[in-house]
């Protein structure tokens, strides 16, 4: 089978066999096809799109690509969370924590920020000493201790997708739901899990912008899921507006830590939802509870009771990090300099441009433009207001925390730009729910 009669195939709008579609993967993780033959065959998925059937058989090509990790001998539910990612987006650090302290194993493998979306990985580095990069046997000890490790995607994992990925950035392919719902599942799928619950962001600050393609994606990385016998929920959230109250890496450390103490701020509060509701249809999806009322109460307790925050220092440990982080965190990177973005109007926030944030922060340093790009982990901006909030004038909006001036006064136009505020309170049928629909 050549690689130019599959491409033709696909360019004509036929389906390609699970056979041609295991040739190609296998093809481009070998290097026997060539760069410009895989770009060519992803412009034809993208132009043509994919069955159900094509899609699952694209997923599992790429997720045998690689290892498949095997904890089955772990008695515990195995359950992760993966979001698309968004702004603010911090769940991870809270929630994976609160699962392992309610009975499931959660072997998480994450991502780094790109552009104006953050990553867990960065998040986690800005903890001093602490380690996303190890071997899958260390990992499997400290899942096997703690209930929950935190890696970067290693080589072994997926490795086709990390080749289609890179080219699919260069070549105008990313935005297809077949191939986003096969990078995403293939990674997922590799961890080998019993439950998977998906955040699909939708909104200013996501990928998905529309919430009909925010679900559309939801119902296709569900349905591959389930069909390979993961049970698979996910849950379509709000990202007009960044989640929580910071943005940058040690500040939203920081305000995790918060949460996790119980002493969080009211700009925190959909961050804390969310992420209590996320963790609670991990347990039903790993079968800790049958019901998602129980599950609730559950993880509301593993919060207030301190289980997860007890977990969240040990985890730390494990991974080469400064526990006393938890007790006291000035021992995290700080900016040398802050400035307050003080508003000059007085009435609502009507609008909150999660994107316009996330920028602005990359600005200060916060985030990457390019892959290859360092970031300043102790840079960033903590939000005063959000949206529905009363604004007088001459109060602050937000603070910047910078290093560098030079950034400064792009990055805090960035974020004036980023609110809206107008005279009348918004209703509260305009504010959307944080759960926009649950599949
Ligand atoms: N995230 C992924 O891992 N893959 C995609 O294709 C898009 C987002």
């Amino acid at each position: 089978m050549q690689p130019q009669d599959i491409i033709r195939r696909k360019r004509d709008g036929e389906a390609l066999s699970k056979d041609e579609i295991k040739v190609f993967v296998d093809g481009v993780t070998s290097g026997a096809f060539a760069d410009y033959q895989s770009a060519a065959l992803l412009m034809a998925i993208f132009q043509r799109g994919m069955t159900t059937d094509e899609r699952d058989a694209l997923t599992q090509a790429m997720l045998h690509s690689g290892t498949v990790l095997d904890f089955s001998d772990i008695p515990k539910a195995k359950v992760d969370k993966h979001s698309t990612g968004g702004v603010g987006d911090k769940t991870s650090l809270i929630i994976a924590p609160l699962a392992a302290a309610c009975g499931l194993c959660v072997p998480m493998i994450s991502g780094r920020g790109l552009g104006h979306t953050g990553g867990t990985l960065d998040k986690l580095e800005a903890i001093p000493g602490y380690r996303v990069q190890m071997s899958l046997d260390e990992f499997r000890r400290i899942l096997e201790r703690v209930g929950f490790a935190m890696i970067g995607q290693t080589g072994e994992i997926a490795p086709a997708d990390k080749k289609l990925y890179a080219l699919r950035d260069v070549t105008a392919t990313v935005e297809s739901i077949p191939l986003i719902s096969a990078s995403i599942m293939s990674k997922k799928l590799a961890e080998g899990l019993d439950g998977l619950v998906l955040d699909v962001k939708c909104g200013d600050g996501a990928f998905m912008k529309d919430y009909e393609r925010a679900l559309e994606l939801a119902n296709s990385l569900v349905d591959i899921g389930r069909a390979a016998n993961v049970n698979t929920v996910a849950l379509v959230t709000n990202m007009e507006q960044p989640l929580g109250h910071a943005i940058g890496n040690s500040l939203e450390v920081i305000e995790c830590i918060e949460i996790l103490l119980g002493e969080e701020k009211s700009t925190s509060a959909d961050l804390r939802e969310l992420s209590l509701e996320l963790t609670a249809q991990m347990l039903v999806v790993g079968g800790v509870t049958d019901y998602i009322e129980a599950a609730r109460e559950k993880v509301a307790h593993a919060l207030t009771s301190g289980a997860a925050r007890d977990k969240f220092g040990e985890s730390i440990e494990a991974q080469g990090g400064n526990a006393n982080v938890m007790r006291d965190t000035n021992l995290l990177p700080h900016a040398r300099a802050t400035q307050d973005l003080i508003s000059d109007s007085s009435g609502y926030v009507t609008r909150l441009a999660a994107e316009s944030v996330g920028i602005a922060s990359m600005m200060l340093g916060a985030g990457r433009v390019r892959v290859e790009d360092t970031i300043d982990p102790a840079v960033g901006i903590i939000l005063h207001k959000k949206i529905g909030d009363k604004v007088e004038h001459g109060e602050p909006l937000a603070t910047l925390h910078y290093n560098d001036a030079h950034k400064l006064d792009d990055a805090r136009r960035t974020l004036r730009s980023a609110f809206q505020i107008s005279e009348n309170q918004p209703p509260d049928s305009a504010t959307l729910p944080l759960v926009r629909a649950v599949v």
